[in-house]
């Protein structure tokens, strides 16, 4: 039997133990290959409550961006900022107007959320508070992922660590992110192609008349062999059409399709699946957790967005079930600033194809994150989601 004075002794061993292993501290640690900026202890320096405020901004296209049932010059972001204790995070809600938001209705959203978020006096409940946020309304994904990507940001940087190593992913597995070639004229796409075959990855938008997706990919072929990965967007209608383009497209050194049909003909889209040599994706078929086991055994993977998701605490909740079912992934973007795309690259490690080019799509950025680095996208060492906001920009934040 241990005497008491035995057991003291090794309880004291315990908690001189548990103070060595304290989360707090090892999360804190600068040494190991851990990242040195930003490691601060748990304690701020500021008022412990959470303050969430918003800033609209217009993200303005370098060109005229047309996919297969719209274009558009410029797309509405609404940025958030969310501080605690004398910590920032920064999120972001991007609106293409297909998604159906706009900026009136996330700050119409942001409005709504910002009682019951600093309610919370605690920016790590984030599995709840973001609970709470979906139960404000039953769209505004957008809006909600604003809240999401700004609280990771935030918890992150309280940590001092960034949200890949939190999650224990590996940046070495991060795949080659693919740029975006729009829908177009032969001699614009003839001149885009020469600019996108520097990228080891070309994403092409398809979806339109066969002989219109075919001159796509042939004026490509003429310029680069790089991997191509096509988006139909939903656009081709019949099944049997989808299959012949997809087994013409598999002689093209294409390696994946995404969307090939419309959302509700997902009978086709299992055939298609079935017979196709190349992987097929959801994107417009899978917006959140709910869909991805409706769609396994029609599609071979899904498209992780943080905007149609709500954000990354349910892409990482997306990422196990499809890890789960044995669906691939990919994780994909609208066009957005790098704090969003920077908050999207902490997933990228756990993709079979990483689409993070909406960035680079915008002329405009007022953020820096993560960087592509011969071909991948590399997310940064920062802590939380690694957007720096740039020098001397005089963004206006509110809160009411
Ligand atoms: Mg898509």
């Amino acid at each position: 039997m241990t005497s008491r004075r035995t057991f003291l002794k090794s309880a004291g061993l315990l908690t001189a133990a548990a103070a060595l292993f304290d989360p707090a501290k090892i999360f804190a640690r600068n040494g190991m290959g851990f990242s040195g900026a930003g490691v601060r202890s748990l304690s701020g320096k500021g008022e412990k409550k959470i303050v969430l405020e918003w800033c609209p901004y217009e993200a303005k296209m370098k060109h005229v961006f047309t996919i297969s049932h719209s274009s558009r010059t410029s797309t509405p972001i609404v940025l958030t900022r969310i501080t605690y204790d004398g910590y920032t995070g920064y999120g972001e809600a991007a609106m293409p107007p297909y998604l159906g938001e706009t900026t009136n209705s996330a700050i119409e959203f942001l409005k709504k959320a910002k009682p019951e978020l600093e309610r919370f006096n605690d920016p790590f409940m984030i599995g709840d508070i973001m609970q709470d946020m979906d139960e404000l309304t039953t769209h505004n994904c957008a809006a909600k992922a604003s809240v999401d990507i700004a609280l990771h940001d935030l918890v992150g940087k309280m940590i001092g660590q960034p949200w890949w190593k939190i999650w224990g992913f590996d940046p070495a597995h991060c795949p080659n992110n693919s740029f975006t070639v729009g829908l177009d004229t032969r001699e614009v796409v003839l001149q885009k192609a020469k600019e996108a075959s520097i990228y080891k990855v070309i994403k092409v938008k398809l979806g339109r008349t066969e002989e219109q997706d075919k001159m796509m990919i042939n004026t490509i072929r003429e310029v680069c062999n790089n991997t191509i990965c096509v988006d139909a967007n939903q656009g081709w209608k019949d099944k049997h059409y989808a299959l012949d383009m997809i087994n013409w497209l598999n002689t093209k050194n294409v390696n994946m399709i995404e969307q090939p049909m419309p959302v509700e003909m997902l009978e086709d889209i299992g055939w298609v699946t079935e017979n196709s040599p190349l992987p097929i994706i959801a994107d417009e078929s899978c917006q959140r957790l709910t869909d991805v086991r409706k769609l396994h055994g029609y599609f071979t993977g899904i498209n992780i967005k943080l905007m149609k998701c709500t954000g990354l605490h349910e892409a990482r909740e997306m990422i196990s079930l499809a890890e789960a079912l044995g669906m691939k992934l990919m994780v994909g973007c609208m066009t957005e600033t790098s704090v969003a795309i920077s908050a999207a690259s902490q997933i990228a490690p756990k993709t079979t194809w990483s689409d993070l080019d909406g960035n680079w799509l915008i002329a405009n950025d007022c953020f820096t994150g993560s960087q592509v680095v011969d071909g991948r996208i590399v997310p940064s060492n920062d802590p939380g989601i690694g957007a720096k906001m740039n020098k001397g920009l005089n963004l206006q934040f509110v809160g009411a």
